[in-house]
């Protein structure tokens, strides 16, 4: 099953999608996540990228659809794929068109207030990539990843101005994208404001797939 995960930063897209890694096997990829470790490694692609990331805008179009590409291309999968923060814009929705055909686009729908609050109470793991969230999903040990004990941080793009203009980037870009897929009679809707426990068992019965 190839599933794609849309909706505005902070709805639990990335939280959702590992829950579906672990329980179910799923592949995920984060195209967000991809660019973060290139930045992290001092990549010439990091570099490229940097900029665009860190102030909340998005990266070149041409950039991340290669990631995407390459990561069908090699990709062997025998449960299902999840894509997580792509297609951002209607041009990379073309481009994924070309590659598979979507079975679902999961609209993770969530309200600016919640969007904030969790925005900014959110930590994360740059060693093993998991998020924890201060309010609402915190680690076991004050600031320490419950997996690799690793010091959590804050990342660069949930300061306030970065939240603001991703939020606006999310409305002029990403948001078009929940009639495209409506149109093309795919779109679940999914609300995100529940919590996490009750977000996945929306998923898991929209997507109607049996745990093996
Ligand atoms: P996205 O990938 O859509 O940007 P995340 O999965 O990183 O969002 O979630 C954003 C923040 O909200 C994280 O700190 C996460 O722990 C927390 N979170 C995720 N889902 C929920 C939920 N259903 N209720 C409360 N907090 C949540
Ligand atoms: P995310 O981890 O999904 O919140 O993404 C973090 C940042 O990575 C975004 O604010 C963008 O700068 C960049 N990014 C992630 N996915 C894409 C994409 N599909 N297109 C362009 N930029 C992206």
């Amino acid at each position: 099953m190839k599933l794609v995960f849309l909706g505005p930063p902070g709805a639990g897209k990335g939280t959702q999608a590992e829950l579906l890694r672990k329980n179910y096997g799923f592949d995920h990829i984060s195209t967000g996540e991809v660019l973060r470790q290139e930045i992290k490694k001092n990549t010439k692609l990091g570099k490229k990228v940097e900029e665009y990331v860190n102030k909340g805008a998005l990266a070149p179009d041409p950039i991340v659809t290669k990631i995407i590409k390459k990561w069908l291309n090699e990709l062997d999968s025998k449960k299902g794929i999840v894509l997580d923060g792509f297609p951002r814009n209607l041009n990379q929705a073309e481009s994924l068109e070309e590659d598979i055909k979507i079975d679902y686009v999961l609209y993770f729908d969530l309200d600016e207030k919640n969007i904030i609050k969790r925005l900014s109470n959110r930590l994360y793991c740059p060693n093993c990539k998991k998020f924890y969230n201060l309010k609402y999903n915190p680690p076991k040990e004050d600031k320490l990843c419950d997996n690799c004990k690793n010091e959590l941080i804050r990342r660069n793009d949930d300061s306030p101005e970065a939240i603001k203009k991703r939020l606006k980037v999310y409305t002029e870009n990403t948001h078009p994208l929940v009639k495209h897929y409506e149109q093309e009679e795919i779109l679940i809707h999914i609300d995100a404001s529940k919590n996490i426990n009750e977000v996945f068992n929306q998923v898991i019965e929209r997507i109607n797939i049996e745990k093996t």
